[in-house]
């Protein structure tokens, strides 16, 4: 029955909003959900964002998966401790990463 449900989940997200039907890595029994080629996805299986969210999944803190998957993804415009520009990618307003962003 639960099967049932999160296909159904996954047919509407995917129909409704296209733009949110990147896929995501994550087990049954995990809380998080993980980019393909994170270390920790172990025995994932893929799903849309949306169904791992529907699911109560959160965000890998290690691959970032929702980072990822921002469409205004810019690269951070802080720098690093040794002078160089910030390598990490980001989408808020501010334009830095959350290292960078002032709290
Ligand atoms: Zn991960
Ligand atoms: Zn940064």
């Amino acid at each position: 029955m639960k099967k049932i449900f999160v296909i159904a989940i996954v047919l509407f997200f995917g129909l409704a909003v296209k733009g949110f039907s990147q896929t995501v890595y994550a087990s049954d029994k995990g809380e998080k959900y993980h980019t393909a080629d994170c270390k920790l996805s172990g025995d994932a299986k893929d799903m849309t964002l949306a169904a791992a969210k529907k699911a109560g999944k959160g965000a890998c803190g290690i691959c970032k998966p929702d980072e990822h998957f921002k469409d205004k993804v810019a690269q951070c415009s802080g720098k690093t401790a040794d002078g160089t520009r910030c390598k990490r990618m980001t989408s808020s307003k501010e334009g830095k990463c959350y290292q960078h962003k002032s709290a």
